[in-house]
């Protein structure tokens, strides 16, 4: 992800700031003529029976009423009165809420506040996350590394020929020479790969097909593979497993990351030269704990996942993740720092039990073997309080999986008082995190300190926290402020910005992404969820703004803002979670 705890060299850009902002304007006039940023609404829409709220904030004097009106002849579908205005401390805003959840019709809509003005177009259907689910799959597909690219027919000029096409083992990696290690999906605005932060994403692309495979299976997402009676959510998480497996050495362990020694200039990936290199921790065994761990708990979902598809990449997959249990039980905290000379990101983590609670929790729920399961035994007590608050850093804290994983397996042999328990917790904190959305202003889960590096992406882990916990106990409410998140990050927010590219009609525009800032295309590559507000300000962008600026609007949507405006799969990830479970 963005974070990866080293910072990067500020950028220099042909376009200040100002004129980013007015290219934005033009934009959004340009879209929906008269729309008023002040009117907040989920730009893509609502589902015909789930709670439909938009917002109004920042005006003068509060408004009153307001009407839903057909987008196609702006007849009036439904009107309200809106509700007295609450503060909210994250933005400073005075929130007024306008709650139109009694219109189920399907349809295309936009939200008429008399003295305020009209909300962008969205739209009421069963359906009407499928295409955000698709364009979220597709920003994973456009990160694709090793081989050409082209995102088709809807996004033309949006390709580039294959990159990265030799790695080699860096002198950190023990080895050296050529490596055939090509593959993998680049892990954010740059191009590198790193397997810890590939484990969070591929393993929640994983959790999103066993617990909502049903609704998955039939979605064609365009790609290479498709057609090939694989899912093609399966097809694409191949992609990046397939080159995490090439990163396991034959004793097992696991390279921490691919990448040159420092961030290539803002190039096309076919165009970054810089050698792609296998790198090590510098001295014996050269592996790292965190990595191997994670491979262990991917490569464990992917053994039971992928069995019905082909049995033989399953079997490979179980092998691979045996290999890698036994190489941290013999290395249980070989943890990882940049060598000399290296200055991409680290992912340093001081601390792999959570990883290695994660594989052995995973590698029991596909093979139901002892030796794991004691593991887990011994060793989950400690992250049951951990349920309770969502990681800032998914990538860093897997714990959560490790426990959720064991709590669903529904797996004979499992240790009744500890599924109980994990259950028990996930659910009672699941109630906790749905009354404070309900109750907050702009009804989303963070709370002042969640507004850090990747805050989009604590967004939707809150989301896939809430979907969990409804596996274990269906309760509407987890799914209602599951879907709120939802919102939040599709434009019901204080920017009333869609935080995915190329998603409603008025999406953020400028990503710190390489191949959107150096294609010819005019908008950015599409279906890319933005880090999102980050009080950490660790940018100089960020650093710029007013120092009284709250939380929750510490944002830029500036290239520059590698704080809060970078892409990377570990949050992309939760959001195609949070979008699977919120298909119908
Ligand atoms: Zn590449």
């Amino acid at each position: 992800m963005g974070l990866k705890q080293s910072f990067r060299a500020a950028q220099s850009w042909s376009l200040g700031f100002a004129f980013l902002l007015f290219l934005g304007s033009v934009a959004q006039v340009a879209a929906a003529q008269t729309a008023s940023i002040n009117i907040k609404v989920d730009q893509v829409g609502y589902l015909p029976d789930a709670p439909k709220v938009a917002f109004i904030a920042g005006v003068g004097s509060p408004a009153r009423s307001f009407s839903v009106k057909r987008t196609q002849d702006n007849s009036v579908a439904f009107e309200g009165k809106l509700s007295t205005a609450a503060h909210d401390a994250n933005t400073g805003d005075d929130v007024q809420a306008a709650d139109f959840s009694g219109l189920r019709e399907p349809g295309h809509y936009y939200i008429d506040v008399p003295g305020v003005g009209r909300s962008w177009n969205f739209h009421i259907g069963p359906n009407v996350y499928e295409r955000a689910y698709k364009l979220a799959m597709l920003g994973f597909y456009g990160q694709r590394c090793g081989t050409a690219v082209d995102l088709g027919p809807e996004f033309p000029g949006y390709k580039h020929p294959a990159c990265h096409l030799k790695g080699e083992f860096h002198s950190s990696s023990g080895k050296s020479g050529e490596r055939d290690n090509i593959g993998g999906w680049h892990d954010a605005g740059d191009y590198g790969r790193y397997v810890v932060n590939s484990g969070i994403s591929t393993g929640s692309l994983l959790w999103a097909w066993e617990l909502y495979g049903s609704k998955l299976q039939n979605i064609k997402l365009h790609i290479p593979e498709s057609g090939n009676r694989t899912p093609d959510i399966l097809n694409e998480a191949r992609w990046n497993l397939e080159w995490m497996l090439k990163m396991q050495d034959e004793d097992g362990g696991v390279w921490h990351k691919q990448t040159s020694t420092h961030f290539s200039e803002f190039v096309m990936p076919e165009a970054d030269k810089l050698p792609s290199e296998v790198i090590g921790t510098g001295s014996a065994p050269y592996k790292s704990t965190c990595a191997t761990a994670d491979l262990a708990a991917v490569a464990a979902i992917a053994a039971r996942v992928y069995k019905p598809f082909d049995a033989e990449f399953a079997a490979k997959n179980l092998d691979a993740a045996r290999k890698a249990w036994l190489w941290a039980e013999k290395n249980p905290n070989v943890t990882f720092k940049n060598p000399p000379g290296i200055s991409t990101g680290e992912y340093g983590d001081n601390n792999c039990t959570d990883e290695r609670v994660w594989a052995a929790a995973e590698l029991w729920r596909t093979t139901g073997e002892a030796a794991y399961n004691d593991f887990f035994l011994k060793n989950y007590a400690e992250f049951q309080a951990k349920v309770d608050s969502v990681p800032a850093e998914g990538w860093r804290e897997v714990g959560s999986m490790g426990l959720w994983t064991y709590a669903l397996a529904n797996r004979e042999g499992a240790d009744a008082s500890a599924v109980a328990a994990i259950r028990k917790s996930s659910v009672e904190v699941a109630k906790r995190i749905a009354q404070r959305t309900e109750a907050d202003p702009y009804h989303v889960s963070l709370v002042a300190k969640d507004y850090v590096w990747g805050s989009n992406g604590v967004a939707a882990s809150y989301g896939l926290q809430l979907l969990v916990a409804n596996a274990f106990s269906p309760d509407a409410a987890f799914v209602n402020a599951a879907q709120d998140n939802l919102h939040y990050l599709l434009g019901r927010n204080t920017f009333s910005l869609s935080w995915v590219t190329q998603l409603g009609e008025h999406p953020y525009r400028h990503p710190h992404h390489r191949p959107s800032g150096a294609d010819k295309n005019e908008e950015p590559w599409p279906g890319l969820l933005s880090g999102g507000p980050n009080a950490g300000r660790q940018d100089a962008v960020l650093a710029a703004l007013p120092k009284d600026t709250p939380p929750a609007k510490v944002y830029a949507d500036d290239q520059g803002s590698y704080a809060s405006n970078e892409i990377a799969i570990n949050w992309q990830a939760a959001l195609v979670f949070l979008l699977a479970g919120s298909l119908r």
